[in-house]
Parts: structure tokens; C-alpha cells; sequence
């Protein structure tokens, strides 16, 4: 995040859309990572800080002011490609869910932390003070700011919390199954795009950057029949969203439903082994 933009002349944006990036292709700018200091044409030099160590040759800057006003600094650096080296440990199929974030194979359920919940009530109430106040007008001005405040909060609070089970994840295994989201597509994210409700496809990027690192593989699945699959037998049957449980009409296995699927899930990638973006965007039903 860069601090305070007044004394390195940052344009001052007094309009509405309050949000702005500009980029810098190759040239015109030089990060003195010790110092923290970034230097930038034509702004001069901004006290920076550093989130994360930049590793390897850096290609370009992109400057992006967050509509609550904070500027932020974004760095695309490109690396030698490293021998992969397995961590050595265990496998693990995840099923990703609304309320249930996540669901592993071993029987784990990772929920959304509780007070998003919270912050996310605190959004609709300002949300609804902000439709209140007559368009054009200072006051809706003033309460959009308070809006996008607490986005903004609700936005960092889910990435903490995103990147400590991704952690958590990426050092426990060295096989991770997924299935393929339909959106996932590294491409297409933009930087400080607002994150899905969900935060899936967060979850899934954060999971394939950190994975290589940490001797730790992500292999995406087919999502077809995951969840209408026998886990034990193999049987097929139909099982609408209301049915929690998974009963098998065949072998009489009574499982949870979203464990059964993230089992499913595991054994696809260990026997199909679909990685990368060659899996199929069927519906997950
Ligand atoms: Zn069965």
C-alpha cells in the first residue's frame, strides 16, 4: 500500500467514480525494496509498504486508488521456472460450499468466519442509508464513502482469512483436489476486482500460487456428478440440493453430502488427474 499520496502529487479525484489505476509498462519507475521506498515518474518518491517479498525480475507497475481512497502499488515479476519438489504429505479432496466454505475429504468443515456476517448486515443497512439520500447530493456522497468503506473491510477481512486456510492447506498436502470453477481463469482476475461473494475462485488462485512453493500440488476435477456419485460403490443417483445426505440406493453407505462429494472429488484427481485448464466446465449438480 502506498501512504499518503498528498506529497507526491497524486491527482486529487473529485468526482464520483473515485476509483483510478494507471500503468507503467516496462519503464519509468524503480522500487528500492530496503528503503521501501518507490520511485516514479512523475510523482517522484512514495514511502511504500511491502506485503509480500517481490521474487524475481520485475516487468511492470500498475498504481490502483481503492474507491475508499488508498492507492496500491501491484508488481508482475517473472521467475526462472523451479524443479518440483513434493512436500511428501497427505491428499485431500475439497468441495467448496455457500455456507460451508470448504469440506475435505478427511471430514473437516471450514466455515466463513462469523463476523462477516456481522459486517456484511452493517453493508446492507448503510446500503440502504445511502438509497435514501437524494442523488447528486453530498449526503449520498458521504454515504457512499461509508459503503465502500465497509466493503472494503469485509473484502480484507475474507482475504486474512482466505490466505491462512490456503496456508494451512498448501503445507498439510501434497496433493490438493478441487473442482474446476467455471470462472476460474487467472487471466481474467483483475487485480483489486471485488472478490465473488464466496470467495471460490480467491480460494483457488491463492491455493495454485502458493501450492509450488510449498511442495504441494492442486489438481482440478471434472465437477461432473461429484456430489450425485457413491463415494463407496460408485452408484449414481439423483440428489437434490435439500437432501444434506447422501444414502446410497445401492450399498446402504449413509454419508454427508459434501463429504461425500470432496471424496469423490479426491478420487477423480488420483484417477483421471485432470489439472490445469483441461477439465470441462460442466454444472456441478
Ligand atoms: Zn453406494
Amino acid at each position: 500500500m502506498l501512504k499518503k499520496g498528498k506529497k507526491a502529487g497524486f491527482p486529487r479525484f473529485k468526482n464520483i467514480d473515485r476509483s483510478k489505476s494507471i500503468y507503467y509498462p516496462q519503464s519509468g519507475f524503480s522500487l528500492n525494496d530496503k528503503n521501501k521506498k518507490l520511485k516514479i515518474t512523475p510523482f517522484g518518491e512514495i514511502k511504500v509498504i511491502v506485503h509480500r517479498p517481490i521474487e524475481g525480475k520485475i516487468k511492470t507497475l500498475s498504481l490502483k486508488r481503492e474507491s475508499s481512497g488508498k492507492w496500491f502499488a501491484i508488481f508482475i515479476a517473472e521467475q526462472d521456472p523451479k524443479p518440483f519438489i513434493s512436500n511428501n504429505k497427505g491428499q485431500v479432496g475439497i468441495d467448496l460450499g455457500l455456507k460451508t466454505l470448504a469440506t475435505l475429504s478427511n471430514g473437516t468443515k471450514i466455515k466463513n468466519p462469523k463476523h462477516l456476517a456481522h459486517w456484511e448486515k452493517i453493508l446492507a443497512i448503510k446500503q440502504k442509508k445511502m438509497s435514501n439520500k437524494k442523488k447528486g447530493s453530498k449526503h449520498r456522497y458521504d454515504a457512499k464513502i461509508e459503503v465502500e468503506k465497509i466493503y472494503e473491510k469485509i473484502t480484507n477481512t475474507r482475504t486474512d482469512f482466505l490466505h491462512k486456510i490456503t496456508n494451512n492447506l498448501v503445507n498439510s498436502y501434497s496433493l490438493i483436489a478441487m473442482e474446476k470453477l467455471q470462472s476460474q481463469n487467472m487471466a481474467e482476475q483483475n487485480y483489486g476486482k471485488q472478490i465473488n461473494d464466496a470467495g471460490w475462485s480467491t480460494f483457488a488462485n491463492m491455493l495454485t500460487y502458493k501450492a509450488e512453493s510449498a511442495g504441494s500440488q492442486i489438481v482440478f476435477v471434472d465437477p461432473k456428478n461429484t456430489t450425485k456419485t457413491c463415494h463407496v460403490c460408485g452408484n449414481l443417483q439423483d440428489m437434490p440440493l435439500r437432501e444434506r445426505t447422501y444414502e446410497c440406493e445401492k450399498c446402504g453407505e449413509v454419508s454427508d453430502r459434501d463429504i461425500n462429494a470432496s471424496i469423490n472429488i479426491l478420487h477423480k484427481a488420483i484417477t483421471v488427474g485432470q489439472t490445469g485448464n483441461n477439465a470441462s466446465g460442466d454444472n456441478h449438480v
